[in-house]
């Protein structure tokens, strides 16, 4: 038995499923997830002394890499000070300018620990705004685990096949519309039918939790006009793009702006944190400048403010940007050959540093192009790639994170593995 299979086993005793967040059980996959000791740069290292070029990235906040030595320092010497004090800092005004200065549509933003308590208090912010209750959320789009948006969502949700949760009352989600993303003829139906009740538009603007699905030309522009001609919020959950397919986020790179902004990942250098922000007429709604209640204990915990200010400060000083396209390039150009050797049919879509591989002859621009995607080739894919080393999120529906530790030889490697996982995905199970 392997050190992961024991504290695998013992887990599952204390803890549901002996994880703490469900993709990382492998239950997609199968098999046993490697416990992790540590990491560095591009590279995880096991307890059973294994390494593997990682391109999770703790789904989507290590943009630098693991221990990355700048951001040790910031949270060590933030933690010398006091890790909490429920009271403010100056750090958070930090980087609340910061985040302000970068997003286009931020005023003003407020500081929580998930991404999602972020969704959730842009949901309640949208909805006391408009005094409307619908919310819009498209399929294939995951928000976190909030109620009204636990309905049909990528991500864990979809790997599991629970497309909306027990323990969600019925009422709560009466109020969510969903939509096919990328259509913009089935929004436009739904405003016409009832834009009167419509609070908000919660959009992924690039999509990364059904693998990555970028927006189609006039999609994002088309919610901007409808929400705006029918009095709705428009909200786009930036808790994986922002920071990562540009410094300002997808609505920079993209050039279309929400009113509300959901933040989390990058923001916090790898510790708990998310935020949301926009307009100020809205978010002077929010207590205690407003009546919306939202609150948070550990909400602005200056260890994470530390590791993401300087995590930012590192984004912005080195813009490694270019780079980083330059690498994902080169990872996407090489997987594509290398299936097109092995015979097999695979779709390779990147925006930036965010990768998406599916088993599947046609472009994926919905979560049913997702679902149409052969699960076993990627299972068979998946198992040969960890096996040769290389860490791939357990699940076809989650993106490939690319970082600035990532180099040319990782890349190679990778390249150099999936040449044979390609062809082992290609055989008949
Ligand atoms: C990860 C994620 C969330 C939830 O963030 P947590 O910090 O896990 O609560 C919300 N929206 C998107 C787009 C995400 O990828």
């Amino acid at each position: 038995m392997s050190r992961s299979e024991e504290l695998f086993a013992r887990a599952r005793r204390w803890i549901p499923g002996g994880v703490n967040s469900p993709v990382r059980a492998f239950r997609a996959v199968g098999g046993t997830p490697p416990f992790v000791a540590r990491g560095e740069g591009a590279r995880l290292f096991d307890v059973d002394g294994r390494s593997y070029i990682d391109y999770v990235g703790s789904y989507g906040p290590l943009i630098l890499g693991h221990a990355h030595p700048r951001v040790v320092e910031a949270v060590c010497q933030a933690a010398r000070l006091g890790a909490t004090f429920g009271a403010p800092t100056e750090g958070e005004v930090a980087l609340a300018r910061v985040l302000v200065e970068a997003v286009p549509s931020l005023e003003e933003v407020r500081l929580v620990s998930s991404g999602t308590e972020a969704t959730m208090s842009a949901i309640r912010l949208s909805r006391a705004a408009t005094g409307r209750s619908g919310v819009v959320k498209f399929r294939g789009g995951y928000h976190g685990h909030v109620d009204a948006l636990l309905v049909e969502s990528g991500s864990g949700a979809s790997t599991l096949g629970v497309p909306s949760s027990p323990g969600v009352p019925a009422a709560v989600v009466e109020q969510t519309h969903l939509l096919p993303y990328n259509d913009l003829a089935a929004a436009q139906a739904l405003f016409d039918r009832s834009g009167a009740e419509i609070a908000c538009v919660i959009v992924e603007p690039v999509a990364g939790n059904m693998g990555v699905v970028p927006p189609e030309p006039g999609f994002l522009e088309g919610l901007r006009r409808l929400t705006r001609e029918h009095g709705a919020v428009l909200i786009f959950d930036e808790v994986i793009t922002g920071f990562r397919v540009a410094y300002g986020g997808a609505q920079a790179r993209l050039g279309v702006t929400p009113d509300l902004t959901c933040l989390g990942k990058v923001i916090g250098g790898g510790m708990p944190i998310g935020a949301y922000g926009g307009l100020r007429e809205l978010m002077e709604q929010v207590a205690p400048a407003g009546p919306v209640y939202q609150a948070g204990t550990l909400a602005g915990n200056p260890v994470a403010v530390a590791a993401g200010l300087r995590t930012l400060e590192i984004l912005r000083e080195e813009d490694p940007y270019p780079a980083l396209e330059e690498v994902s390039a080169r990872l996407a150009d090489g997987l594509a050959e290398a299936a097109r050797d092995a015979g097999i049919c695979v779709q390779v879509q990147r925006v930036g540093s965010l990768l998406g591989l599916f088993f599947t002859e046609a472009p994926v621009r919905d979560a049913a192009g997702v679902a149409a995607a052969d699960g076993a080739a990627f299972r068979r894919f998946f198992h040969a790639m960890l096996d040769a080393g290389v860490y791939l999120a357990p699940s076809p529906w989650e993106a490939w994170f690319v970082s600035t530790a990532h180099r040319a030889a990782e890349i190679d490697a990778t390249v150099e593995a999936a040449r044979r996982a390609f062809r082992i995905a290609a055989e008949r199970a």
